[in-house]
């Protein structure tokens, strides 16, 4: 049904069966690099999120039943089904959020796949039963989970609450973003194609009300959120009515520190490692390294090295292969990017690079100028809020200590770097900064270390053992 990856008909798959939602006009999906639509998707209403909770209610008792290995075959068979499909999803992706092709088909489709294989296997390692003194302690599946979802790495942020949960023994209501719902519905195929048992796993797309719906629904135990701040904070206080448990993953203002030590060669790796964060998926980008802190002598020669590896970066149509920047996901997107650059100047910061330019050559598509802006101090606003696009900020550290305070000077704590000569004491300052994950001299993402934030990031961690634990509770039995 969706090969060519174009969907015009407002599906949801609810009780394990695709059907069209009548009940709300559709939602037109825009290709942020053509401007043109892409599909229809569900505004899911009230009534059908109320039909998915039921039907995962209703599914809940015989899912978390099943013995973990069975649970676990499914979760296999998931992934393998996202495997086949790996180059219809990733079109897909690029054509709902911008994505270049190439590193939709690394990033955008991969991970959704890892996400399954790994918690089928951490799932076996699962702890379900253990003995404290005269008590034998059960882990438990918290009941329906209702899980809401962006659109900068669509499925991959449903891959992982849907598979952690599931996992566990729960049964899950995906509530994809309005931006990027349609990939959702390959996993309902793929659900549908395994025989995966009907109610496990529901899909409403549909936007805020829909999302709003679910979290309040009586029956949904626990949600489990990815996305802005200020949608955060909302859910969680519609969520604490009941109260139910949340999770929540959002924002960052991610921060890369050369330390002192660094050679030349060290900065040059550190530099090209920081522009690949923060331009990947167009800045878009939850750990998106977006803040770049280092020593003041070397201010000058840093600033050259970023604005060439810049100038060389190959924006473009998504769909050329060689493209490394595409669009960022809509025309609000867009204006809300510049918005942030034009008070960053307002504001004090020098604007080294980029800006509100455009490329002669693109004529259509929401791009952005690929840029770099020297704040004066950590405390005005490019330096301290999630701009969501291309967009580093480069600020100056006069020793190791004050890189850490500039770091940690922010609401935020999801990811960072440490770059220096001396691994261990890379981990020494990287022990000191209040960041939920920090990549080591390059060090690479882990897809079963625990992923999530500290401070306004959130809090819970998603991946592997970790993310599979956020979904149980204890439940002792004296004897
Ligand atoms: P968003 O908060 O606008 O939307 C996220 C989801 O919430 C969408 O599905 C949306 O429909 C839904 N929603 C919106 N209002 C709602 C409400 N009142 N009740 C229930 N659901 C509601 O965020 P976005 O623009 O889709 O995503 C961008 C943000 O997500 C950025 O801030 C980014 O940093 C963050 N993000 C965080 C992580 C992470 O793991 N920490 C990962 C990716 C993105």
């Amino acid at each position: 049904m969706l090969t060519g990856g174009y969907v015009h008909d407002r599906l949801v798959y609810i009780d394990g069966a695709l059907a069209s939602s009548r009940d709300r006009a559709g939602i037109e999906v825009l290709n942020p690099a053509t401007e043109g639509v892409v599909g229809i998707a569900a505004a899911g209403s009230a009534g059908d999120v109320d039909r998915a909770v039921r039907a995962a209610s209703a599914a809940f008792p015989a899912w978390s039943a099943l013995p973990v290995s069975e649970r676990a075959n499914y979760l296999r068979a998931l992934g393998d089904g996202l495997e086949k499909r790996r180059a219809d999803i990733a079109a897909l992706i690029t054509a709902e959020v911008g994505t270049p092709l190439a590193v939709s088909e690394r990033i955008q489709a991969a991970l959704p796949v890892a996400d399954f294989h790994n918690a089928a296997d951490v799932a076996l390692e699962v702890e379900w039963e253990t003995e404290v003194g005269n008590s034998l302690v059960l882990a438990e599946p918290l009941g329906v989970v209702g899980a809401i979802t962006p659109w900068n790495y669509p499925l991959h942020q449903i891959a992982a609450k849907v598979s952690a949960a599931l996992a566990a023994g729960c049964t899950v209501v995906v509530k994809p973003s309005e931006l990027a719902p349609l990939n959702a519905l390959h996993l309902a195929e793929i659900a549908e194609d395994i025989g995966l048992p009907p109610g496990v796993l529901n899909i409403v797309p549909g936007d805020m009300l829909t999302g709003e719906s679910l979290v309040e629904h009586e029956l949904v135990d626990a949600v489990s959120f990815t996305g802005s701040p200020a949608t955060g904070r909302r859910i969680s206080r519609l969520a604490a009515r009941a109260p139910k448990r949340t999770l929540l993953e959002l924002g960052g203002k991610s921060a890369c520190i050369l330390l002192t030590d660094s050679t030349v060669d060290t900065e040059r790796k550190a530099l090209t490692d920081t522009v690949q964060s923060c331009l990947r998926n167009s800045g878009q980008t939850c750990i998106a390294l977006s803040r770049l802190v280092v020593p003041r002598e070397r201010i000058d020669a840093v600033l050259e090295t970023v604005t060439a590896l810049m100038d060389e970066y190959p924006v473009g149509d998504p769909l050329d292969p060689g493209t490394k920047l595409g669009p960022v996901i809509s025309q609000q997107q867009y204006a809300s990017v510049l918005g942030h650059i034009e008070s960053a100047v307002n504001d004090g910061a020098r604007l080294v690079y980029g800006g509100a330019e455009r490329f002669p050559h693109l004529t259509r598509g929401y791009y952005v100028y690929p840029t770099v802006l020297l704040a004066p101090d950590s405390s005005i606003s490019i330096a301290r809020e999630e701009v969501f696009g291309p967009v580093l900020t480069v600020l100056a550290h006069d020793g190791d200590d004050d890189a850490v305070r500039i770091a940690n000077d922010s609401d935020y704590g999801l990811s960072g770097a440490v770059w220096g000569e001396d691994r261990d004491y890379a981990v020494a300052v990287a022990r000191r900064i209040r960041s939920g994950q920090i990549d080591i001299c390059g060090g690479r993402f882990n897809p079963r270390a625990p992923f999530g934030g500290m401070k306004r990031s959130g809090y819970g961690r998603e991946l592997g053992r970790y993310g599979i634990d956020e979904y149980l509770q204890t439940k002792s039995l004296q004897r």
